[in-house]
């Protein structure tokens, strides 16, 4: 299994990639640059290129997540074209260092637009930016965490913007384990179901990446606040174990985002091995 954490970029991308294999981690996400800004960034080819070849021969995986201020339901056009020239920045780092694609956030019901409109907006946000796009690395669209019926909380919203974007093989998924049980869509005890469901939607031919957090709120509360896997939230070993022996992701990386705090993720890592194996 290619179990890894969420890594800064203090040392470079190569620094990130050499620290993910220190701690023993088959995986890896990182921020192709600053978390709170959707300004360019003017990065280190070089780096970069060392961070895609460390990678290769190590046989680590790696995707990045694109910073906060991404919106794929922005409220104005000026802060629409911040975000396509930002994303296709992620885009390209996310290449040069050769990883799988850039975790994005779905879009939400936007303040000054219907329901129906937010999706429109969306598919025309993706549109664009993948229009202007030839690399290999993908979007990732992340589920939201929620209350049950929030925008971008079903595996059928997930394939069908997907579907309805003109470069939809340029369009990956990353599922959040933690979101998935705060909006219900995966409660702890229906796997089956979401598997059998996502399954016959095609949902996990396209699933690149999971992140793997527990939940600190039990089920259809709507909150997104992380926990660690073992023993701190509301989803247990038992239910963890079911999703994790499932043959469709046993290939996939699982990143942790919990709280380093609490437990170290070097130690966590540790724990996921000798849960599940490497
Ligand atoms: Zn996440």
């Amino acid at each position: 299994m290619k179990f890894g954490c969420h890594l800064s970029i203090r040392d470079g991308y190569l620094g990130a990639a050499k620290k993910a294999y220190a701690m023993n981690a088959g995986s890896f996400q990182y921020f192709p640059k600053n978390p709170r800004s959707l300004s360019v960034k003017d990065y280190s080819e070089e780096d970069a290129a060392l961070c895609r070849v460390f990678c290769k021969e190590k046989g680590i995986l790696s995707v990045s997540h694109s910073p906060y201020p991404t919106s794929l339901t922005p409220h104005s056009d000026e802060k629409k074209i911040q975000v396509i020239d930002s994303l296709l920045n992620d885009l390209e780092i996310t290449e040069a260092c050769g990883s799988i694609g850039v975790v994005v956030h779905f879009g939400k019901h936007a303040s000054h637009l219907t329901l129906l409109e937010s999706y429109q907006l969306m598919i025309e946000l993706l549109d664009e930016t993948l229009s202007e796009w030839e690399g290999d690395a993908k979007i990732l669209l992340e589920n939201s965490a929620g209350i049950p019926g929030t925008m971008g909380t079903t595996l059928e919203e997930l394939v069908q913007i997907r579907r309805l974007c003109e470069f939809p093989e340029k369009i990956g998924f990353c599922l959040d384990t933690c979101h998935a049980f705060s909006c219900g869509l995966w409660n702890g005890s229906n796997w089956n179901d979401v598997l059998e469901k996502g399954v016959a939607l095609g949902y996990f031919d396209q699933l690149e990446v999971i992140h793997f957090n527990n939940s600190k709120y039990p089920t259809g509360q709507g909150k997104d606040r992380h926990a660690p896997i073992f023993g701190k939230g509301c989803i247990t070993e038992d239910q963890f174990d079911q999703l994790v022996q499932t043959p469709e992701l046993a290939k996939l990386p699982f990143i942790l985002e919990t709280p380093k705090e609490e437990i170290p993720h070097e130690k966590e890592i540790q724990m996921l091995q000798e849960k599940w194996g490497i």
